[in-house]
């Protein structure tokens, strides 16, 4: 092999990211769910393309598959590529298989050109990141950053299937699942679909991403009594349904607020609202909200938390009613990207003639565990009118090979420039 400049090509990307596609339940597209048959057939497709790439193919003890490329110079920290190859179902075809294919597609371009990096890449398909019929997501990235907790491994999912069992089903170990822990990663770098309107909008071909968001789950329950609609006074009302309209006015007001301080991406959103018994002659005695809180910044995440709780308490008091029931239902920690990858990507995307833009993630992603155990950074690509979870998802061949020049770019940069 000659030694020429790597190159995407993107009509070998596209194909590869239909091709991979059209393993689907044919009768909603497109659904290729972790766990599932449809998924083991997905992978063994992926083994074959990473092995024909000239990729060492294995899996880790949590059935995360990866495509090794050695570099030069032994010991030195990986480079790792990738994304997730599940979807939700009657999904879309670039949430995760983007990058997962455009990184195989900045491996097998390295691999033509005939430069060999000096850390060794990996490309990486992580298990299930989509949430999965066991009620938990990002499952390979969360034990790359043993954060895939022994207890987590007992819940069921179809049939009553333990997740641990599951896993070990499609390949992994979990009896070994420490040595899924990575600690040798330099860079971790995630293409992934923006799945907003904010690079379509601006016409701007790359989004480089600034953090992702930490999400707090707060389900909030008010206790009040139920009444005749009719001969109850307003005055003596202690009404359920009022204490959850208010509460819901609230968050989106503050949030509202919060967005305007300028300490980075904030959304809140009440997407549950129950009242009961819910007639239409009967005051509330039961209001239910969960409100889904996200923020780019930790502290300004908790304190608005607090803050919802507080004005629930307040809440309670002005309408007679008691909060019966304030808990957390989930967790997760914002995930800042790491600074130097994010530049590296913007001088990629210059380098490559590529207009770019910062912005915020407030999904959820697999670079959000990996920047718990190494430097992480995500590239994202414009997807029409922000579609995504839905058959209609859709983003352009060229947009694709964009992002995956970019990363192709910011990893040469990566390699020349690290220490030693
Ligand atoms: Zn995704």
């Amino acid at each position: 092999m000659t030694d020429r400049t790597p190159a995407i090509d993107e009509r070998r990307l596209w194909s590869d990211l239909m091709a991979l596609a059209e393993i689907t339940d044919t009768a909603r597209p497109w659904t290729r769910r972790s766990f599932t048959p449809l998924f083991d057939q997905g992978r063994d497709w992926l083994r074959r393309r990473f092995a024909e790439a000239g990729l060492a193919v294995r899996l880790d003890a949590a059935a995360n598959l990866f495509g090794r490329l050695e570099g030069s110079e032994p010991g030195r920290p990986v480079v790792m590529l990738g994304s997730h190859s599940d979807s939700v179902p009657s999904g879309g075809r670039f949430d995760g298989p983007a990058g997962v294919i455009a990184a195989l597609e900045v491996a097998r371009a390295l691999r033509e050109s005939g430069r060999t990096l000096r850390h060794p890449l990996e490309v990486v398909d992580c298990l299930a990141e989509e949430p999965s019929d066991f009620g938990l997501s990002c499952i390979g990235s969360r034990a790359m950053a043993g954060l895939l907790a022994p207890e987590m491994l007992d819940y069921r999912g179809p049939g009553g299937e333990r997740l641990g069992d599951a896993i070990d089903r499609v390949g992994g170990d979990t009896a070994r699942l420490a040595g899924a822990r990575r600690s040798d990663v330099a860079a971790f770098l995630e293409l992934h679909i923006e799945q907003g309107v904010v690079l379509e909008r601006s016409r701007t071909d790359i989004g480089i991403v600034t953090g992702i968001v930490g999400i707090v789950r707060l389900e909030l329950v008010f206790l009040g009594e139920a009444a005749h609609a009719g001969t109850m006074p307003m005055a003596m009302r202690r009404d359920a349904g009022v204490a959850a309209a208010r509460l819901v006015g609230f968050v989106s007001e503050r949030a509202q607020a919060l967005a305007q301080l300028g300490r980075g991406y904030v959304v809140a959103t009440t997407g549950v609202i129950e009242v009961a018994p819910n007639a239409i002659n009967v005051v509330p005695q039961r209001g239910r909200v969960v409100v889904d809180v996200r923020a780019e910044d930790a502290a300004l995440l908790d304190a608005f938390v607090a803050e919802i709780e507080a004005e629930a308490r307040r809440i309670a008091e002005a309408t007679a009613t008691v909060v019966e029931r304030c808990a957390t239902l989930s967790r997760a920690t914002p995930a800042a990207c790491d600074p130097r990858l994010r530049a590296l990507l913007a001088e990629g995307a210059a380098a490559c003639g590529l207009s770019s833009l910062s912005l915020p993630s407030g999904a959820g992603h697999d670079a959000a565990f990996l920047s718990r155990v190494a430097p992480a950074a995500m590239v994202f690509v414009p997807c029409r009118e922000g579609r995504s979870h839905t058959p209609e998802e859709w983003a352009e061949p060229a947009a694709i090979a964009a992002g995956a020049a970019t990363m192709l770019e910011a990893v040469l940069r990566f390699d020349t420039q690290a220490a030693g």
